[in-house]
C-alpha cells in the first residue's frame, strides 16, 4: 500500500505549516468570540485576565488565554460548560474519570461529525480501508474509546464488529470466523489477546488475518509495541486522545511509528512548564495543552492534559505536516514520587520486558512505613519460568532490582508472582496502587 493511500484527507492533514497556522488562527478566532459569549466561566475567566476576544489574533496570541483543568469540568458538571443549547447537543461522552463526579462532553452534530473524521485519518493510516474488517473491543458506553473507533471505522467503509471489551474467547472467536483485519483496543488487552491466541495454538498470519491494530487510551511502550506485533504478526499503531477534547484519535500514528500527528486542523497543541505555566519550544519535554477549534458544543480553552510528552514539527516522510507528539511518558500528576525521586510507571515498564522470564503483566504497589516509602513492583512469572528452578528465579529478581535501580534511581522490591495472578483488565490496566496516606 502506498504512502498516499495511508492519508484519508491530504488537503487538510498535508498543507503546509504556514496555511495550517492561518487556518488554526482564524478558528481561534472564532472559537474565542464564541466562548466569551456563551459560557459563563470562559467569560469571567478572560475578564479577570483583562483579555478580550478581540485580543486574540493569531495562534500567538493563545498564550494570553487562561488554562482550564479536569476539576473545571467537575465544578461546571454536567452542563455548564456548554457553548450552544441542549437541544443542540446530540450526545453525550464521559470520563472513566479519577475520584468523585464524572466528567461530560457535550457533542454537536457537527463536533460528532469531526471526531469521527479524525479517527477515519487515524484508521487510514494504519491501513485501513473499505475492504478492511474492524473488531473494536473498547468497552462502548460513555467511554469514548467503543463509539469513537466505531464511527471512524464506520467512515472509511470498513465492516465493522461492535464486539464491545470483554469475553477473551469470544472476541477471538469471532476474529476467526469474520476474518479480522484490524483491530482496536488498549495495548494492554492487544497483550492479553495475543498471549490467548499463542495459547490456544493459533497462528497470525493463518487462523488470525488481522494486519494492524490501533492501540490507545493508555501508555504504552516502544518495547510492548514490539511484543504486541510479535503475538499478533501486525503494525501496532499508537492513538491518543482525551473525552475532553473528543475522544481517541486527536492524535495518531503514521506507519513511520515515530511519533503521533496531532489533527492540528481541528486542535493547536502546546507544551508548558507545568509548574510556570509558560509555553515551551518544541522538543522540550512539557505538559500537553489541548485547545479546540472546531468544536461547538463544550469548546475546551488550553485545556491541561498533565500529560507529559514533546512535540516534533520535522517534516515526516508521510507526507502528513502536521506535529508529532512523542509517548506520554507520564503524567504531572500520577507520577509517583518515592523518597523524593520522580519514578515513572513507563520507566519500571520499560525494565520488566526486556528481562526474559517475566510478562509485561505488572502493578506498583506504593507504601509508606515508618514514614519512609515503599516501592513493590509485582509482576508475574512466565509459564516456563514458573516451573523452573528456584535459583534461576532469585537470579530474575536481583536482574530487575539492578536495572531498576540504574533506570530509576531507587532500590525497590521486586516480587515474582505466579502467571496470571494479576487481575486482569478489560479496558485500562490498573498499575498503580498508592497505600501512602498524605
Ligand atoms: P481515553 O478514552 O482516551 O482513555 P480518557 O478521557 O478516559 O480518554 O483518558 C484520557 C487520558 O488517557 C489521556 O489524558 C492520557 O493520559 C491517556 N491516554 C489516552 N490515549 C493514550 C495513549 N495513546 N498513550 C498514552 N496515554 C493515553
Ligand atoms: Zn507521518
Amino acid at each position: 500500500m502506498s504512502i498516499q493511500d495511508r492519508i484519508y484527507n491530504p488537503q487538510m492533514e498535508c498543507m503546509s505549516r504556514d496555511e495550517r497556522a492561518q487556518l488554526q488562527g482564524q478558528r481561534l478566532r472564532k472559537t474565542v468570540e464564541h466562548v466569551y459569549k456563551n459560557v459563563p466561566m470562559y467569560r469571567k475567566r478572560m475578564d479577570e485576565q483583562g483579555v478580550k476576544p478581540e485580543d486574540i489574533r493569531t495562534v500567538e496570541d493563545l498564550q494570553l488565554l487562561p488554562f482550564t483543568e479536569k476539576t473545571d469540568l467537575r465544578d461546571e458538571f454536567p452542563f455548564g460548560l456548554l457553548a450552544v443549547p441542549k437541544d443542540q447537543i446530540v450526545r453525550i461522552q464521559g470520563s472513566s474519570g479519577t475520584t468523585g463526579k464524572p466528567i461530560v462532553s457535550g457533542y454537536t452534530e457537527n463536533d460528532v461529525e469531526v471526531w469521527t473524521e479524525m479517527v477515519a485519518r487515524a484508521l487510514s493510516a494504519a491501513g485501513g480501508t473499505k475492504d478492511d474488517i474492524v473488531q473494536v473491543c473498547y468497552g462502548y458506553g460513555l467511554f469514548t474509546g467503543g463509539l469513537g473507533a466505531h464511527q471512524g471505522a464506520t467512515r472509511i467503509g470498513a465492516m465493522t464488529i461492535p464486539m464491545s471489551s470483554g469475553n477473551t474467547q469470544r472476541q477471538i472467536m469471532m476474529m476467526r470466523e469474520l476474518g479480522s483485519t484490524i483491530l482496536c483496543c488498549t495495548p494492554s488487552y492487544a497483550t492479553y489477546l495475543g498471549e490467548t491466541i499463542r495459547e490456544m495454538g493459533l497462528e497470525p498470519g493463518k487462523d488470525i488475518k488481522l494486519k494492524s491494530g490501533v492501540f490507545g487510551a493508555e501508555p504504552w511502550s516502544e518495547e510492548m509495541r514490539q511484543r504486541i506485533e510479535a503475538l499478533l504478526g501486525i503494525d501496532a499503531m499508537d492513538i491518543y486522545g482525551l473525552t475532553e477534547i473528543a475522544g481517541p484519535g486527536v492524535s495518531f500514528e503514521c506507519i513511520e511509528k515515530h511519533g503521533m500527528h496531532v489533527n492540528e486542523d481541528h486542535v493547536i497543541a502546546e507544551i508548558i512548564d507545568p509548574v510556570t505555566g509558560k509555553q515551551l519550544p518544541y522538543g522540550t519535554p512539557g505538559e500537553l495543552v489541548f485547545t479546540t477549534i472546531t468544536k461547538d458544543g463544550q469548546p475546551m480553552i488550553r485545556y491541561r492534559t498533565h500529560d507529559i510528552c514533546t512535540l516534533d514539527d520535522t517534516p515526516c516522510s508521510c507526507g502528513r505536516t502536521m506535529v508529532r507528539m512523542g509517548r506520554i511518558t507520564g503524567r504531572t500528576d500520577d507520577m509517583l514520587v518515592i523518597r523524593g525521586v520522580n519514578v515513572f510507571p513507563s520507566q519500571i515498564e520499560s525494565v520488566l520486558v526486556g528481562v526474559s522470564g517475566v510478562a509485561p503483566h505488572y502493578v506498583l504497589v506504593v507504601d509508606r512505613v515508618n514514614s519512609s516509602d515503599t516501592l513493590e513492583v509485582k509482576v508475574e512469572l512466565t509459564e516456563e519460568m514458573f516451573s523452573d528452578t528456584v535459583s534461576h528465579i532469585e537470579d530474575i529478581r536481583r536482574t530487575i532490582t539492578e536495572q531498576i535501580k540504574s533506570v530509576v534511581g531507587i532500590m525497590v522490591k521486586v516480587s515474582l508472582v505466579p502467571p496470571k495472578s494479576i487481575p486482569r483488565s478489560e479496558g485500562k490496566a490498573k498499575r498503580i496502587i498508592d497505600n501512602r496516606k498524605i
